[in-house]
């Protein structure tokens, strides 16, 4: 890594350490980081710097240890979940792991501008091979104000906001609405983790008439469990949607591996 790398990495690192509470500090802070730490130089694994030709901010070294996803994660299990299908980019193992943990935990969201772009990619290559795709609008996974506001950003957001401008739709951040923290659902079973989701989402009356017909492509930066994204499909479609279709960067391969995806639950 160059010396300006790890000092930008040093800079992000410590203004991480200090994410929550800082709320104005935090987001002009990483305002300066989206200046001082350019996009696709270093790689978002590794940090070493990057050929000049990779465009999405992992190198090749890191890209061959990813496991990309060819196909549904969630398509063994789609009829126990309100959402119509998924859209993950890989699986979420250890390098995707360390890519949404800086995005989410400690305060990059620069991260966003490399792999929003990756994400949108996913869905023309569907588009590409299915002709399908047709969708209304991108609608991230709403954040509590509270979290909002310790966090500065929510980088459902963030990762919808850059893939929409690839995707030519707009986002629409205005209809769904977090009324209160996710319950923690260690161990629970899916029928409890619905329960528990009760309330968790509401939509905005004033707003919530666009979803009448609509196709929406709900964004999140991770799927685990799925009871996130099933609270929101199920919102969404009890105020109108047609379809709702789930993009993530990275998911747990849960027709496979339920065991291990219930030990690591971290919505
Ligand atoms: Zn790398």
């Amino acid at each position: 890594m160059s010396i300006m790398g790890s000092r930008a990495e040093r800079a992000a690192q410590n203004h991480g350490n200090e994410a929550s509470g800082l709320g104005i500090m935090e987001r002009a802070a990483g305002k300066v980081l989206d200046l001082v730490f350019p996009q696709n130089i270093y790689c978002l694994c590794c940090g070493d710097t990057m050929e000049k030709s990779r465009i999405h901010g992992i190198c090749d070294k890191c890209a061959e240890k990813i496991n990309w996803l060819d196909h549904d994660p969630f398509r063994a299990s789609l009829e126990d979940f309100a959402f119509d299908h998924v859209l993950s980019c890989c699986v979420y193992g250890f390098y995707p792991r360390r890519i949404m943990h800086d995005l989410k935990l400690h305060g990059k969201p620069y991260i966003a501008r490399s792999i929003g772009p990756l994400m949108a990619e996913k869905v023309l290559a569907e588009k590409a091979l299915t002709g399908g795709g047709g969708y209304t609008a991108l609608l991230p996974v709403p954040c509590t104000a509270v979290k909002r506001r310790k966090r500065g950003y929510n980088q459902a957001e963030l990762l919808a906001k850059y893939a929409a401008k690839q995707l030519r739709l707009p986002v629409w951040t205005d209809v769904l609405i977090k009324q209160k923290e996710t319950p923690s659902m260690r161990l629970s079973t899916g029928e409890e983790r619905r329960n528990l989701m009760q309330g968790v989402f509401s939509v905005d009356q004033n707003t919530c008439a666009k979803l009448r017909g609509a196709d929406i492509l709900l964004v999140d930066d991770v799927l685990t469990t799925g009871s996130t994204a099933d609270a929101c499909a199920r919102t969404l479609k009890d105020a109108g949607a047609r379809t709702v279709s789930v993009l993530c960067f990275a998911s747990s391969a849960r027709a496979f591996e339920p065991e291990w995806e219930r030990e690591t639950i971290t919505e």
